[in-house]
């Protein structure tokens, strides 16, 4: 899979992809992130990215020939999906995160300050997400969110698929509680089923937990189960 990620910060990226399943999933071969910074596209003397926004207000808008041209060298004429972070767009979930895993390859692209260009939403971004009901500074926080929550699907990656399988909001189910050594901790035990050695009935403890626990704290991912 191929990401290419549009940006006004690429540094902040630094990090993030040189560490844990992403790193992994770069090192194997299995996602290919590519970082363009925005301002590389301005072709003015100052590289201007923003401007003040017609009708006035505050906050700065991001212009929209640099992210025009940003976009369309990437496209080259394909048709990608254009993927642009927003709290205006579709509410991330484990659904959607899974269906990206499927494609080849994807642009995603992060606003920052007031707003971007309202003509470059309509005319080139397919898709709008947004991580949350609240508002961040700028979209390479989601673009990161989006990206670690896609790679540790990618076959091959964790090296356990299993472990991803049975996260929350894999089966629109939250997780089961877990334990390890020691058996007792500072008075408290370790639930016997769990050393039973029993796989069925184990396996029949953990879902009994996450069906309890998803009714009692997200009734609305239980009822929505297909
Ligand atoms: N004026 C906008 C908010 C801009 S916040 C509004 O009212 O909707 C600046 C940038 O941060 C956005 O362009 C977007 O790329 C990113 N962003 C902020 N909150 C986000 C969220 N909840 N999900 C995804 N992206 C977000």
């Amino acid at each position: 899979m191929k990401i290419d990620v549009l940006t006004l910060f690429p540094e902040l990226f630094n990090s993030f992809l040189e560490h844990g399943i992403v790193f992994r999933a770069r090192e194997k071969g299995l996602l290919d992130i590519q970082l363009h910074n925005i301002r590389d596209y301005a072709t003015d003397k100052h590289h201007q990215v923003d401007d003040y926004p017609f009708g006035g207000g505050a906050g700065m808008v991001m212009k929209p020939e640099p992210l025009f041209r940003a976009i369309t060298s990437l496209l080259q004429n394909e048709k990608l999906p254009v993927i642009y972070f927003s709290p205006q767009g579709r509410l991330l979930n484990q659904d959607i995160v899974s269906r990206y895993k499927e494609k080849e390859r994807v642009i995603f692209l992060c606003g920052h300050y007031k707003e971007i260009d309202h003509r470059i939403r309509e005319m080139l971004v397919t898709d709008e997400i947004s991580i949350g009901d609240y508002v961040l500074s700028g979209g390479e926080v989601p673009a990161m969110v989006m990206i670690d929550a896609v790679s540790r699907l990618i076959d091959g990656v964790i090296g356990d698929i299993e472990s991803a399988m049975t996260d929350s909001h894999q089966d629109r189910c939250l997780g089961t509680p877990h334990y390890t050594r020691p058996y007792e901790f500072m008075g408290r035990t370790v639930p016997d089923v769990l050393i039973s050695g029993h796989h069925k009935e184990i396996e029949k403890w953990r879902k009994k937990q996450a069906m309890d626990l998803t009714m009692k704290r997200r009734p609305d991912l239980y009822h929505g189960k297909s």
